[in-house]
């Protein structure tokens, strides 16, 4: 989803798009600006569940809106760039010089994303190297969109099983005399672990019980 794109030397962070919202964000760009940033945000100021786009060149923040449309902001009219923790998420917090504070929400699953983008619109404010990473965690996985046990790691849902046991089989294949030694004696332990039981019936039904016929 999270695609390095080199070509320069700069580092983007550009998630993939449909076709329709390409459209509109080249619509409000000009030819010869560098896109460094595009990715989405999944809230709406109501806290509804949407898709905005938040695309960074090197000269504008753009918001993008299927309802409301573009919102437009020069990187020269920013005067500070937060992503601010909330409950459950986050929002990006663009400080305006001539207008209010421009608010992105999102929810806790895109923290660290909007976390580094306000990190690289800081950089371009304060014309810094821009230099953000564009090798975000993956928290999420890919395939079904479940949250990982741990970030990076491999979602239990979507593992091969069958090609994991496999691997583990070409592993034990160097020591297969070994391993039916040990299959052998697991079997001889778990027999061995069967004839307690009857040397207690031995014993109770021949030693300790009177025979039958006694009297005593
Ligand atoms: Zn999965």
């Amino acid at each position: 989803m999270t695609e390095f794109e080199g070509g320069n030397s700069r580092p983007r962070l550009l998630e993939s798009v449909d076709d329709q919202t390409e459209e509109s964000i080249r619509h409000s760009l000009r030819a010869d600006e560098d896109v460094l940033i595009r990715v989405f945000a999944d809230l709406d100021l109501a806290g509804q569940y949407t898709t905005r786009w938040v695309v960074v060149t090197d000269q504008r923040i753009l918001v993008v809106d299927q309802a409301d449309g573009v919102v437009d902001v020069p990187v020269a009219d920013v005067t500070a760039v937060r992503a601010e923790p909330m409950v459950g998420g986050g929002r990006l917090e663009v400080d305006r010089r001539e207008a209010p504070t421009l608010l992105v929400p999102y929810t806790s699953s895109m923290a660290v994303k909007f976390s580094e983008v306000a990190r690289g619109l800081e950089q371009l404010r304060k014309k810094e190297t821009f230099l953000i990473n564009p090798k975000l965690d993956r928290l999420r996985c890919e395939k079904c969109h479940r949250l990982l046990p741990e970030k990076n790691g491999i979602c239990p849902a979507c593992v091969r099983r069958w090609h994991t046991l496999g691997r583990i089989v070409s592993y034990m294949l160097p020591h297969k005399s070994r391993m039916m030694v040990l299959a052998v004696a697991s079997v001889a332990t778990t027999l061995a672990e069967l004839a307690p039981p009857l040397v207690m019936m031995r014993l109770a039904d021949d030693v300790l019980l009177p025979p039958p016929d006694s009297t005593a």
